[in-house]
């Protein structure tokens, strides 16, 4: 088992290579234009690696006077070069992105599971090919924004429509999955021929820059992708900017309301990726050791820091010891450990905070009287690290009351329960303020799209979860957010129609 010590970019137990040493030596400035600067005022912050609690480097935070410096120059770049574009273009633009992130998926893997601490392969597969297979997508999207001419009544009238970008858009984005909610964001913005100021997550500002450089290399005009690293008033300041005409903010629910509010009342666009309290269905003629692998994925992947995490695990009472007691074995075998290690099949948390958070939740499970079946403390080799482990954790309960079964914990904690019929499942799994994903394990086609239909989610995964791809819209109902990412959807939310009207 490794663990770190000293500075992680030195630690030879770190497979590190070049390119990814190259960059985080630094310096990580802002992007803005074309131009790299340091914060006005000269503030920086430090990043830490989250297996060890070291510093990997210093960062540039964003201050004011710099969200004044980006806004105008994703302005001028909206109004300018960008605008003057042809549209198939600017797909090939999006498209040489791609192309770039695959050339340094090595090095963008690398830099992602240094900040972040999640296993490199898992970067590598999920959040890397994730984000050129978005820039991909959304490249052959430019040359397919069309307007309809429409048959109005009035006579001699030449009435149609055209789709036309947003403006500038803030995109504010979270610490779970750095690189990819930033193409999330960025690849329908740039498809619809919009202008960015991107902030990414204070725990992981790295990846979010050297895309910013990759996009400047491949020739995108200045100022159509500006990155300001820096912290929740960063974001504020952002959201607040007049000239701001779009907020994308993938994050907490409170933050998220907080947004909300304030883009509501300027009247600026918004999407809005929040949290999330996932039920996980397991019906009684399941292919029952699918879905035990299933439900383990569900939660643990990412060390249960996924907005759609299937937290809450609902077992027909008559296969729940089975059930119960094959998840326990397979938490309790999961190998932890840093993110580079490639042995490592759970990483840390992000930071000492969400490990607090996290291990408050469990202290209140307990408390409030759940059983704790396996979990929370990380082994032993672990201990000195210094980094954020939490062990994968399974509380059994018989109350949907209990805090444990109805908060975001965003964290490696499961919360299993027995049920006995289809209704009570379905009733018990929409008693939550979320409404991101839900799950279904099921050999019946009726039982699953049945129980598909009555699920108020904005995703159902049947006989699987967490089913992504940039065709297919993903968001919440209630409170897990507003408006949908990915395919046709996605694109809408960054084009304003325009309906042109000539007497003939
Ligand atoms: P958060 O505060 O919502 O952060 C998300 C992003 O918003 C970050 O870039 C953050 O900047 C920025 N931000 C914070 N306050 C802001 C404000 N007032 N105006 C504009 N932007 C602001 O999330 P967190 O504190 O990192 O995590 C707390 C909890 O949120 C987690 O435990 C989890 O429950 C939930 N969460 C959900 C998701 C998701 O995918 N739905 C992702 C992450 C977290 P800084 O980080 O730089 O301050
Ligand atoms: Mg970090």
């Amino acid at each position: 088992m490794t663990t770190a010590t000293g500075n992680p970019t030195q630690n030879p137990d770190y497979a590190l290579d070049g390119p990814a040493r190259e960059f985080l030596a630094g310096p990580h400035r802002l992007l803005i234009g074309a131009e790299r600067p340091e914060a006005l005022d000269g503030r920086t912050f430090a990043t830490l690696d989250p297996a060890s609690g070291q510093e990997i480097a210093q960062v540039a935070h964003a201050g004011p006077e710099d969200v004044e410096r980006a806004v105008a120059a994703a302005r001028a770049a909206f109004e300018g070069p960008w605008a003057a574009l042809p549209a198939s273009a600017r797909g090939r633009l999006i498209g040489d992105l791609a192309d770039a992130v695959d050339a340094h998926a090595e090095e963008l893997a690398q830099i992602e599971s240094l900040d972040n601490g999640k296993p490199v392969k898992l970067a590598q597969y999920v959040d890397v090919l994730g984000t050129a297979g978005h820039l991909r997508y959304f490249a052959g999207w430019p040359t397919k924004i069309e307007g309809n001419v429409l048959p109005v009544t009035a006579p001699n009238m030449l009435c149609y429509t055209r789709r036309e970008p947003v403006g500038v858009c803030a995109q504010i984005v979270p610490w779970n999955f750095p690189l990819l909610m930033a193409a999330w964001k960025i690849a329908p913005a740039l498809a619809a021929g919009c202008t960015i100021v991107l902030k990414p997550a204070e725990q992981t500002p790295l990846s979010a820059l050297r895309l910013g450089e990759l996009a400047l290399e491949v020739g995108f005009p200045p100022g159509v992708l500006n990155v300001l690293t820096g912290d929740g008033a960063t974001g504020a300041a952002l959201v607040d900017h007049p000239d701001v005409d779009k907020i994308a903010f993938t994050g907490s629910t409170a933050v998220g309301r907080e947004i909300g509010a304030k883009a509501g009342h300027a009247l600026k666009r918004m999407t809005l990726e929040l949290g999330g309290k996932s039920p996980n269905v397991i019906l009684p003629d399941a292919d029952i050791e699918a879905a035990i692998k299933g439900s383990y994925q569900a939660i643990y992947f990412n060390s249960g820091q996924a907005c759609n995490a299937g937290s809450r695990l609902f077992v027909p009472a008559d296969r729940y010891d089975e059930v119960i007691g094959a998840l326990a074995e397979r938490a309790a075998a999961t190998r932890l450990g840093p993110g580079l290690d490639t042995a490592t099949q759970l990483g840390p948390l992000i930071s000492a905070e969400q490990r607090e958070r996290v291990m408050g939740y469990i202290d209140s499970g307990r408390a409030e009287g759940a059983e704790l079946v396996v979990g929370p403390h990380p082994p032993a080799v672990l201990a000195d690290s210094g980094g954020y482990f939490v062990a994968p954790t399974l509380f059994s309960v018989t109350s949907d009351d209990l805090r444990i079964a109805r908060e975001e914990i965003f964290g490696p904690v499961l919360v299993a329960s027995p049920y006995d019929t289809l209704e009570e499942v379905a009733k018990r799994a929409n008693d939550t303020d979320y409404g991101l994903a839900a799950g279904v394990w099921t050999k019946d086609l009726s039982s699953a799209h049945r129980l598909a239909g009555m699920l108020r989610a904005g995703s159902v995964y049947i006989n699987n979860w967490g089913g992504a791809d940039p065709a297919a819209p993903f968001g919440g109902f209630k409170a897990s957010g507003l408006g949908r990412e990915h395919g046709h959807d996605g694109l809408d939310a960054y084009l304003e129609t325009k309906t042109v009207w000539t007497a003939l």
